[in-house]
């Protein structure tokens, strides 16, 4: 079984500030710390290693070797990740001495994906899965052609855009939203989180743990979070979404996936970083037993 995913490819530059910047001002930051980020490859490595096939449809520009390398190294396939001639995506991320933040986004190759990768989904089946987010193009796309092969779709809407979420709704099978996502999506569709249009969704509440709704069924599996002291949780959330997918892809119930995912985000959020910082399966059981 194979996880494909359509998902953003990021150098992420930490920047530690003495306070977050205000309008004019030129700021000197104390360190800078560079490492590999974009929900969509968060993602791969987390599906990757829980020990899932992944195979990562993306882009990045001339700069962005190092990310492909780093992403291979944790055994992410990144023969479907085309070298083009738009900038690598990057984040410029602030943080000040309490641990706020403040984020600039620039998606530059991961927004100029080309519908000639998607080939690759057309040889998929059922037993795959499709992972999204909202960091590429080309989503709707990718869950027409890997669902019409009876590969099951997971999306994770986010960045949260209810205009956005609301138009993958009838291409997700999985839909993976945290607690206040989850909130204002339900709102806007003047629903309960349960009744949302989609056969399973993961709601994550950071330190109060997640729940599973099978919409179907009525069936919803809560657990609590597993009890850490938090270092750092950006990227606690792909990091369950990568775990969750692979979990179910190799054959877990709901409520083991959902234990596997905890597990595994709660190491994250216990060190410092966010696609280097996932741990590892053999890491994950050992936390479990
Ligand atoms: P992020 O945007 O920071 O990646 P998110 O908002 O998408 O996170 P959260 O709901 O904050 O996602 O966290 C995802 C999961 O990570 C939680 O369901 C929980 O399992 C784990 N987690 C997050 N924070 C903590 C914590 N303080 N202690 C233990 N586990 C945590």
């Amino acid at each position: 079984m194979t996880i494909y995913n359509l998902g953003s490819i990021n150098a992420d530059h930490f920047y530690a500030v003495p306070h977050l910047p205000g309008a004019g001002e030129t700021l000197a930051a104390m360190t800078l710390a560079t490492g590999l980020g974009g929900k969509g490859a968060n993602q791969s490595v987390a599906a990757a290693r829980a020990g899932a096939d992944v195979v990562h449809i993306g882009a990045v520009g001339p700069d962005g070797g190092w990310a492909v390398d780093r992403l291979a190294q944790y055994g992410v396939g990144t023969e479907r990740i085309a070298r083009i001639g738009t900038p690598t995506g990057h984040a410029i991320i602030c943080v000040d001495p309490a641990g706020e933040n403040q984020i600039i986004l620039y998606p530059g190759a991961n927004c100029a994906l080309t519908s000639d990768q998607l080939t690759v989904l057309d040889a998929a089946g059922p037993g795959d899965w499709l992972m999204l987010q909202n960091e590429t193009n080309l989503q709707q796309e990718a869950a027409e052609r890997a669902r019409a092969n009876g590969v099951k779709t997971a999306y994770s809407g986010a960045p949260f855009d209810v205009a956005a979420v609301q138009a993958m709704l009838p291409h997700t099978d999985l839909l993976l939203l945290n607690a206040v996502e989850a909130r204002q999506l339900a709102q806007a569709l003047g629903l309960v989180v349960g009744d949302l249009p989609v056969s399973q969704i993961v709601v994550t509440k950071g330190a109060d743990g997640a729940e599973w709704h099978g919409t179907g069924s009525g069936e919803t599996v809560s657990i609590p979070a597993c009890p850490v002291v938090p270092v750092d949780t950006t990227g606690a959330g792909d990091t369950f979404a990568g775990y969750m997918v692979a979990g179910l892809s190799q054959g877990l119930v709901p409520e083991a996936a959902l234990r596997l995912a905890s597990a595994a985000a709660a190491i994250k959020v216990t060190r410092a970083g966010t696609a280097d910082a996932i741990p590892a399966r053999d890491e994950v059981d050992t936390f479990l037993a």
